[in-house]
């Protein structure tokens, strides 16, 4: 079959590895000049592996991946350091992370030469016909799958936007230049409208996270300078953490997901895969874990004999039942987390101090299991 996929994205590249080794013939577009990767670390819990591992990609993502998250202490601890849950190691469901850079890199390995298009910004038919255009220039396919992000333009085309919605918070991601800085503890620290969360990255390096509850685009001037004395007194490793990022390795973003997701995933032969079909706000960690997801099941109900509708009606049922879920429990974690009131912030920790660690170990452990088809 000839497949085009529009965005470079973890989406787009782990469908377009996935169908290239199948024998499709497949084209990506990707807008920007470099189909690389922007951002920090990222985790990736057992699900995102089952579908990697269904599609032959395990292997490449875990090289380039560590387990050491898994292998420390970790949950939720309060500014002072003291635990509210604390997961021993190796009790949580199977987790790795890695640099976006390196994940990105590993898929774009796997495609055969001239299967990226660089700068180039693609747009789909408003009919479902699988035609991209390019620069004024159709193409034809058998099949176009539209994995263009959040701000997905052919979600829009297709008239299956319900819009975009801020969740009230901003983020900022750093990893630091230096290395070993964690002992055997990680995970987040949630404060009052304000968490911190700590990923150790294979190299040793950290990669932490930083969500401060904002106004939408408010400037924050001196950013570096706002997060030392917002974090600053917090426990051990944070203010060192901080001090270890180098500004210019500081990104920020503010928090958005879908307003509401499309009442549909498939637009006649065009399907929508990972933000562009489902942005959800990171608080479960499962954004790029459900492209991933996404992606593999596309793969496979297009390798059965049923017809191609078909397969893209299953992939539509499937895939909306699973993201729905997440997209709205992503929500609720991060007003859980986020909470900013003094009660709110003392009824919540209570919560999480009377939770015992098994609870939230079975809690995530039903998450991360990918349905395959
Ligand atoms: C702060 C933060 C932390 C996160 N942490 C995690 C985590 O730990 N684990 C996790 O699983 N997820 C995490 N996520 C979510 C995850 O980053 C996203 O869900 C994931 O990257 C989405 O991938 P995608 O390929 O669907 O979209 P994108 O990465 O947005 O890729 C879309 C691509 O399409 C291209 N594009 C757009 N329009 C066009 C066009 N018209 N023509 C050509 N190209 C186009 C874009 O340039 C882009 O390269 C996090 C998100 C944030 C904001």
């Amino acid at each position: 079959m000839r497949i085009g996929i529009i965005g470079a994205g973890i989406g787009g590249l782990v469908a377009a590895a996935g169908l290239q080794a199948d024998g499709h013939e497949v084209t990506v577009y990707e807008r920007r000049d470099a189909p690389g990767a922007v951002g920090a670390g990222l985790t990736l819990f057992g699900n995102a592996f089952s579908a990697l591992d269904a599609i032959g990609l395990g292997g490449p993502v875990r090289a380039v991946s560590a387990d050491a998250l898994g292998r420390m202490r970790s949950g939720q601890r309060r500014p002072s350091g003291e635990w509210l849950v604390s997961v021993p190691p190796g009790s949580g469901p199977e987790v790795r992370s890695l640099h976006r850079a390196e994940l990105h890199s590993a898929l774009l390995a796997r495609l055969a030469a001239g299967t990226a298009r660089a700068g180039r910004t693609a747009q789909v038919d408003p009919g479902g016909e699988p035609v991209v255009t390019v620069d004024g220039v159709p193409e034809r396919f058998d099949l176009v799958v539209a994995a263009d992000g959040m701000r997905s333009g052919a979600r829009r085309t297709w008239g299956l936007d319900r819009g975009v919605r801020y969740a009230g918070y901003t983020a900022w991601r750093g990893v630091t230049a230096s290395r070993g800085h964690l002992a055997d503890e990680a995970g987040e620290t949630w404060g009052a409208g304000a968490r911190i969360g700590i990923v150790p990255l294979p190299d040793d390096r950290v990669y932490w996270f930083a969500v401060l509850t904002a106004a939408e685009g408010a400037d924050f001037g001196d950013e570096p300078a706002v997060l030392r004395a917002r974090f600053g007194s917090w426990h051990a490793p944070i203010p060192a953490l901080l001090d270890a990022t180098p500004p210019t390795a500081l990104l920020r973003h503010d928090i958005y997901d879908l307003a509401a997701l499309p009442p549909r995933f498939v637009a006649g032969r065009g399907v929508l895969l990972g933000d562009a079909a489902h942005a959800m706000t990171p608080d479960l960690g499962q954004g790029a874990g459900q492209a991933i997801e996404d992606a593999a099941t596309l793969v496979l109900l297009l390798r059965g004999a049923r017809p191609l509708d078909a397969a893209l009606h299953e992939y539509d049922l499937s895939r909306r039942r699973r993201t729905r879920t997440l997209w709205r429990g992503s929500r609720l974690a991060g007003r859980v987390a986020q909470a900013s009131s003094p009660a709110a912030v003392a009824a919540r920790d209570a919560l999480m101090r009377a939770m015992p660690a098994g609870a939230a170990v079975r809690a995530s452990a039903r998450i991360a299991r990918w349905p395959r088809p």
